[in-house]
């Protein structure tokens, strides 16, 4: 799995940290995302998922 993000146009809710903090973090200036890890091990998969789902402003890309 391959994460991307499209930090511009994050509304810094902070759903996807929550969700997965070991690839999400938020920025402490302004809360947009921060991108930890864009390759998570398989265990995270499933919680990057449903971070990408929960994205009020859907800038979360998974490729596969
Ligand atoms: S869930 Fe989406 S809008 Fe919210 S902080 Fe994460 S990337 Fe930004």
């Amino acid at each position: 799995m391959k994460v991307t993000i499209d930090a511009d146009r994050c509304v810094a809710s902070g759903m996807c940290a929550y969700s997965a903090p070991e690839v999400f973090d938020q920025s402490e200036e302004d809360g947009v995302v921060v991108l930890v890890q864009d390759s998570p091990s398989a265990d995270q998969h499933e919680a990057v998922r449903t971070a990408a789902r929960n994205c009020p402003a859907q800038v979360i890309t998974l490729d596969q």
